[in-house]
């Protein structure tokens, strides 16, 4: 299939068809009206091939991994490590060893931000973000300088927010001991220069965390290509299952790094006098790790890499997405934040005058489901000036007509709030 030349028809019915693999888009809202699901960045539907991997792990395959010598326990062994290896060539890592199972993005942070501080940081050091973290990747950080006195410099965006990397630079200091920053804010939807971030850091010897969680859904990523140290993503904004999530860390962080959490399956000898751990990644997997999700994630990466494929989700996306930029930027008092490229598909946006909690209460009466709120970013939001936005994200599945929709239910709240002189009578 070559992609440039399908006209928009054509990738509209690829993804009506797509669609059809999302049994729980089928769903009529309780208002009667179809489900308009615009919600992705906080989640993202799971395609039947992802459900049925579950299903098919349960019922076929269940047992606890790594520990025991019977078939089932093998079986269940070898998908989980297969996971592991589809997920590491998934984001171009050079070995499995560099892949750590953990709960989620969340949960990856915290474990980069507790073992870089038991190893790593010194009082006095400096971490160098963006003002559009996640709360995920802020406050894990305030966790450390809570015990150690480090310091967070949240580095501004442009007005179309955008990071420009002379701005960046301009706030690393000899005492920058990382750089980390998201690869796509979920706020704003915009893309982060990560590869020309990863190359500053590189020459001033400064590590460089990234968060993919939004970024990894819309494009194909390559940690080696980037040349970045860590990397989190959550598996259920992927696609995948919620309860796990991948933490990338380059050689020789895992062998320098100690490990998290202590229990099972992360030892190699346990007595009295103390423990010795296993070699990583096992040295990070304390106890029973999600082992269904993993192999179920891994099943959603292969789903989306040769099922729908990246060229189809890069050029129907972007259809989606300036299709939704038309159609929201002509409703009356409507306010579109960070409209910079390159950008993944979601919008943030304000009706004037109007409670972001009130459109969203809204637009759920009608069927439409939208993000409202600080989006755990509360310091872009200080730096935007608005307590909440409201945030449309888009995925593959999502059709034009939805967007339409949206900006219809739009325009009849913005008449629905207008106050009472301001309607026709
Ligand atoms: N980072 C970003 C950019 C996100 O959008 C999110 C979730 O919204 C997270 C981190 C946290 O992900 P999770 O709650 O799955 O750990």
């Amino acid at each position: 299939m070559n992609l440039p030349t399908l006209t928009q028809e054509a990738l509209v019915a690829r993804a009506r068809a797509l669609r059809a693999e999302f049994p729980i888009l089928a769903q009529v809202h309780p208002s009667g009206r179809p489900l308009v699901y615009l919600d992705n960045a906080a989640t993202a539907q799971k395609p039947r091939s992802v459900i049925e991997t579950l299903d098919r792990f349960y019922s076929e395959r269940n047992a606890n991994i790594h520990r025991g010598v019977h078939w089932l326990s093998q079986e269940a062994t070898r998908l989980y490590e297969g996971a592991r290896a589809y997920l590491a060539q998934f984001i171009g890592a050079a070995s499995q060893e560099e892949i750590v199972f953990v709960r989620g993005a969340t949960e990856g942070i915290n474990l980069i931000a507790q073992t870089l501080r038991r190893v790593y940081f010194q009082p006095g050091d400096e971490i160098v973000l963006t003002i559009a973290e996640h709360h995920a990747n802020i406050v894990p950080w305030h966790l450390v300088a809570e015990e150690l006195p480090i310091h967070l410099k949240p580095v501004p965006l442009t007005p179309e927010g955008l990071l420009d990397v002379e701005v960046l630079r301009a706030h690393l200091s000899p005492r920058t001991r990382l750089i980390a920053l998201t690869a796509m804010s979920n706020v704003l939807g915009t893309e982060m220069p990560i590869a020309e971030v990863a190359h500053i850091a590189r020459e001033r010897g400064i590590p460089i965390l990234v968060d993919a969680c939004q970024a990894v859904v819309h494009r194909p990523l390559s940690v080696e290509a980037w040349g970045v140290d860590f990397l989190v993503f959550s598996g259920h904004k992927l696609y995948g299952p919620t309860g796990v999530g991948v933490v990338y860390m380059r050689r020789p962080w895992p062998q320098k790094l100690p490990p998290y959490q202590g229990g099972g399956d992360m030892i190699r000898r346990v007595t009295w006098q103390g423990s010795r751990f296993a070699p990583p990644p096992a040295k990070f997997e304390a106890g029973t790790p999600p082992i269904a999700e993993a192999i179920a994630l891994a099943e959603a990466a292969r789903y989306l890499t040769e099922t729908v494929g990246w060229e189809f989700i890069q050029a129907y996306e972007a259809f989606l997405s300036e299709y939704a930029q038309q159609r929201l930027a002509a409703v009356p008092g409507l306010t579109l934040y960070g409209t910079g490229q390159p950008r993944g598909a979601l919008w943030s946006f304000t009706l004037e005058g109007v409670h972001p909690h009130d459109v969203g209460t809204f637009l759920d009466a009608q069927g439409i489901a939208v993000r409202v709120g600080h989006h755990c970013a509360q310091p872009l939001m200080d730096a935007l000036g608005v307590p909440a936005t409201i945030r449309a994200s888009f995925a593959f599945y999502n059709l034009p007509e939805e967007i339409d929709l949206l900006a219809q239910a739009l325009e009849e709240a913005v008449r629905f709030f207008a106050p009472p002189e301001a309607k026709p009578r």
